[in-house]
């Protein structure tokens, strides 16, 4: 199967993962979701009487965590995390390229989802009609 061509913003733009990080990166997830099953179930019998709702919660907590974590590698993966990559400004909708792509360095910001915090990494861009900096997101 072909995959897209990356648009050309003239020559900077990389694929943001490639596909051996993408496999490790899967693997990592596996991995956790090994020691979420593990501890939602891997427990002796005598030392848990939990009860249903104690046991709901702990589902919930460990699936909301795969939620965040799903969202974060998403994040990461976006073309929009490559400081190259040329946005539109949300404010009043010009393109907006970050001025030295080579040399950023990447902010950490946080968004709440319904899940809880989920934190990504962007090089935040200034537009110059607006005077507002912004990191994009879609
Ligand atoms: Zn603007």
């Amino acid at each position: 199967m072909d995959s897209p061509q990356t648009p050309d913003h003239g020559g900077s733009i990389m694929p943001r993962i490639t596909a051996e990080e993408l496999q490790a990166r899967r693997r990592e997830f596996l991995e956790k979701a090994g020691q979420a099953f593990d501890q939602m179930l891997g427990r002796t019998g005598s030392e848990d009487r939990a009860t249903f709702a104690e046991r709901e919660e702990r589902a919930c907590e460990l699936g909301d965590a795969f939620t965040r974590l799903l969202m974060e590698e998403d994040l990461a993966a976006d073309e929009l995390a490559d400081p190259g990559a040329s946005v539109d400004c949300p404010f009043c909708g010009r393109p907006v390229d970050c001025e030295s792509p080579e040399a950023v360095e990447l902010e950490k910001r946080q968004v709440q989802t319904r899940r809880g915090p989920v934190e990504y990494e962007r090089a935040g861009r200034h537009c110059k009609h607006c005077r507002r900096v912004f990191f994009p997101l879609r």
